[in-house]
């Protein structure tokens, strides 16, 4: 049995809680290691090397910061086949979809190469009689983020990439289900040349949470995980009077207009809906047809192409559409509420309660599933399921498709598919909800714009990656300067007492 170990100094540490946790591989229910759970003193412990080594850090000039990040990104794309592997391992996505969830990190890492552009500061020549103005961006210093099993390379890079490129050290607490990947990412960062207790990541669940939220010297949490969570640590970290930003779960609603190229909108909720089956905080989880034609069409064509996806394990090769979810928990309680969907009246369209996999039997995979009929007041809707589940909510009209995505106390990810500019310019325009597809099923903007959502879905001001995280890691100081008047006369040729 593998034991895991935290990252602290610069080195691989054995946990001394005597707590761990199993860390599985789904495909097949084993545990495959066991991680170690800090105690309130190793996360101390990691606090304080990261104050002793972040002067340093702050004062090696950006450009020089970021060309350790020049470098990591070479090493990620050297060790890509590696993280993949050991992703899927754990977390069970595909292996394609595991280099995505790579890849979609190293790209903020790329836009973080940019960080003597985004730090530069403000200048106002001749403010006042003599006076001068300008402020600059200056590291927070110690920051920490608490990042959840779904995308376990990408959402630690979101964080720690422009953490580090501002000169802050930074403490990841990564989901204690898939740590692997965040210890490697570790490593990685220091054969590029990243200075020891600059990225440190500290293993564990609640009690290292609690003590990263406590922790005086911590300036700045970010979070992305369920909203139970989100909030609990936006009230506690910012009573603290830390600095927190935090990302929680989703509901997205996908609608479809009688105008859209149904075969269109079919392939795109298949690939959205079932995806990493549907663990991702920007599934799309509600169809919304406008008109019972259109609901009809839709859910013939999604039908077969349902009963059609391949569940596997990673290893099966490149043409599973999904594998399994994350724990055994997770499955049983996605089963749980398609019980209750059935029992509250909606109607069980495809029925994946049966699936069995040959020779993964003890694997946590879970059949996909269709809805249709579903009304809002059923916990399918009410509730993210967090598997490979869709709803088909019927709407009579736009107003009323609109009027669902609206009324939804979730607010990350939307999208409409039609072929009317006017509809989907409407929609953009009145829409609650951060981020917004326009016949794009999953809308996560790129790295130089941010990431966010509204409503439940978001705790803070400012989005993830883009010019916000730049804003977020560091603060603005502003200096207002008048200089009395120098030498200007020239030189003093004559012998003078001073007075
Ligand atoms: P989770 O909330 O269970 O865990 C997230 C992190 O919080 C983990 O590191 C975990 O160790 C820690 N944690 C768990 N329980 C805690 C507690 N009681 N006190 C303190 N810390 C605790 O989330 P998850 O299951 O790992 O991830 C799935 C969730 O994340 C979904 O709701 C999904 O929508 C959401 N998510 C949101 C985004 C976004 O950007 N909005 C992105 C990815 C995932």
């Amino acid at each position: 049995m593998q034991e895991l170990s935290h990252y602290i100094d610069g080195a691989h540490v054995k946990g001394t809680s005597g707590r761990f946790a199993d860390v599985m591989n789904p495909a097949t229910g084993e545990v495959q290691a066991k991680v170690p759970l800090a105690s309130v003193e190793e996360m101390d412990h990691a606090v304080a090397v990261a104050a002793k080594a972040q002067p340093a850090w702050a004062a090696v000039n950006p450009q020089r910061r970021a060309r350790v990040l020049m470098k990591f990104v070479d090493l990620l794309n050297r060790d890509m086949d590696k993280l993949a592997e050991a992703l899927s391992r754990e977390h069970g996505k595909t292996f394609p979809d595991a280099k995505g969830d790579v890849q979609r990190g190293l790209e903020v890492v790329e836009y973080c190469i940019g960080a003597p552009q985004m730090l530069k500061g403000e200048y106002t020549d001749g403010a006042g009689p003599g006076i001068d103005i300008y402020s600059m961006r200056q590291p927070l210093g110690v920051t920490a983020g608490i990042t959840p099993f779904n995308f376990p390379a990408m959402i630690p890079m979101w964080m720690f990439a422009p953490a580090i490129a501002c000169g802050n050290a930074f403490i990841l607490k990564p989901s204690e289900r898939d740590p692997s990947v965040p210890l490697m990412l570790a490593e990685l960062l220091e054969e590029a040349g990243l200075p020891k207790g600059i990225l440190q990541v500290v293993n564990g669940d609640k009690g290292a949470v609690d003590a990263i939220l406590d922790n005086p010297v911590i300036q700045s949490i970010g979070f992305v995980g369920s909203t139970p969570i989100a909030e609990y640590i936006y009230g506690r970290g910012c009573s603290n009077g830390k600095r927190v930003q935090c990302f929680g779960g989703a509901k997205n609603h996908m609608i479809v207009m009688p105008d859209a190229d149904m075969d269109q909108a079919a392939d795109a909720l298949v690939g959205a809906g079932y995806g990493a089956a549907g663990e991702r905080c920007m599934a799309i989880s509600v169809a919304v047809p406008v008109g019972d034609e259109t609901a009809d069409r839709l859910i013939e064509k999604l039908v077969p192409r349902i009963e059609k996806l391949k569940v596997g394990p990673y290893t099966a090769g490149d043409d599973v559409d999904y594998g399994p979810v994350v724990t055994k928990a997770a499955k049983e309680n996605i089963l749980r509420l398609v019980q209750t969907g059935i029992d509250q009246g909606a109607k069980l369209v495809v029925d994946g309660r049966d699936f069995k996999l040959q020779g993964y039997e003890d694997g946590f995979f879970v059949g996909a599933h269709l809805f249709d009929n579903v009304t809002t007041d059923m916990d399918i809707y009410k509730t993210e399921i967090f598997g490979p589940v869709l709803s088909t909510v019927r709407a009579k009209t736009y107003e009323e498709a609109l009027g669902y995505a609206m009324d939804h106390e979730y607010g990350n990810g939307t999208a409409i598919f039609t072929r009317d500019g006017d509809t989907a310019r409407d929609f953009a325009s009145r829409i609650n909800i951060g981020m917004v597809g326009i016949n794009v099923p999953i809308p996560v903007p790129l790295a130089y714009h941010t990431f966010g959502g509204w409503k439940k879905s978001a705790f803070g001001d400012l989005n993830q990656h883009g010019p916000d995280a730049f804003k977020f890691y560091t603060r603005t100081k502003t200096v207002t300067a008048r200089w009395p008047s120098g030498l200007k006369e020239g030189g003093e040729f004559h012998f003078k007492p001073m007075d």
